[in-house]
């Protein structure tokens, strides 16, 4: 699953045109998504994805910021997938995502403790930003 991003809405990860509101290309490439689906060979909707995602519609869409930072994560989280995939070490780094970003913001979640997921999450993409030179403006 991705969330449209025109309508907003929960869609099939691979979908060209959103079935809900006919937009084109409507899933942005997300490198947690990269990670766990196209690297790990883990489902779209493993335990992991689905953790995040409703962390992302419930904890972080709820107050403003969050909100900000969602929409931040969707602008630079394609050019973070274009930088990683420059490298040759692709799959490396991809799998240290994994390991050192979504495995321990699930390991909050799961523990209710949501001020530090998010803060893991923003060092997170502080973390991939800085490394890659991608401008976050
Ligand atoms: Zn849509």
């Amino acid at each position: 699953m991705c969330s449209c991003k025109y309508c907003g809405r929960d869609i099939a990860y691979n979908a060209t045109t959103c079935p809900k509101c006919g937009g084109q290309n409507p899933c942005d490439k997300c490198f947690i998504t990269t990670a766990c689906v196209d690297t790990l060979g883990l489902k779209d909707d493993c335990y992991e994805m689905t953790t995040l995602r409703w962390f992302r519609d419930n904890y972080m869409r709820s107050f403003q910021e969050g909100k900000s930072d969602v929409n931040l994560y969707y602008k630079v989280a394609p050019k973070i997938i274009q930088a990683i995939k420059n490298t040759n070490t692709a799959d490396e780094e991809f799998k240290s995502v994994y390991n050192t970003w979504i495995v321990p913001s699930v390991k909050y979640i799961e523990k209710k403790q949501y001020k530090e997921a998010y803060q893991h999450y923003k060092d997170c993409i502080l973390h991939l930003s800085n490394k890659y030179n991608i401008d976050l403006n």
